[in-house]
């Protein structure tokens, strides 16, 4: 299994392929691994992305059938499930880095910021458990000068949002945080621009692995 350092890399690589729109030999469109992937799986990395549309894992990152293991909900939220689900493929496939994956002009952010300035009572139940999972990281937020900037406003909460999500992966699960301290797992935040197709990883990545 790679490094999480290398996962990263390979990551960053796939991501220069995408802006650049060059495909690597292993791109989704070119995969010819199928016939090899039915008893076995190595993905090298485990995304927990966003649910929209515009921002499949995969493509984003040039990667190929078997290689990312993806978990997507809107706002990459992190839910018990969410947590289980990175355990389970840590655990299982010893793949070694997790990377939360959050992107600009989130909607799951607009709507949290919407929902704290003018609240509603007629949201459903089932959403509002996606607000209220966004709404701690980005309420405080709005009693900065922010709030007079909306553009900044909305970027300042997608990284708030991701870093919380990181943070929950990080220490919210007593396996994740075993395998931080033995055996080379890494928890990253990174951002992506619907504007440019750039992935910008953020801060807490190390500099050497
Ligand atoms: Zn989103």
């Amino acid at each position: 299994m790679l490094s999480a350092r290398a996962a990263l890399e390979r990551l960053q690589e796939g991501n220069r392929r995408f802006v650049a729109n060059v495909q690597g030999a292993d791109s989704l469109q070119h995969d010819n691994r199928r016939a090899e992937l039915p008893m076995s799986q190595e993905p090298f990395a485990i995304v927990l992305g966003c649910s929209d549309a515009r921002v499949p894992a995969e493509i984003v990152f040039d990667q190929g059938l078997g290689d990312l293991f993806v978990i997507r909900v809107a706002g990459n939220i992190v839910a018990p499930s969410q947590v289980g689900s990175v355990e389970f493929a840590a655990e299982r496939f010893g793949t070694r880095l997790v990377v939360v994956l959050g992107h600009s002009q989130c909607g799951a952010i607009l709507a949290t910021l919407e929902q704290l300035r003018r609240p509603t009572e007629n949201q459903s139940r089932n959403l509002r458990s996606i607000v209220d999972r966004v709404r701690p990281s980005v309420e405080s937020l709005l009693t900065t000068d922010l709030r007079h900037d909306t553009a900044a406003l909305v970027k300042q909460a997608v990284r708030a949002n991701i870093r919380t999500a990181v943070d929950h992966l990080r220490h919210g699960s007593q396996l994740l945080e075993q395998l931080t301290v033995d055996d080379g797992l890494l928890v990253v935040g990174a951002e992506y621009s619907l504007e440019t197709g750039v992935v910008e990883f953020l801060d807490g990545v190390p500099a050497a692995v």
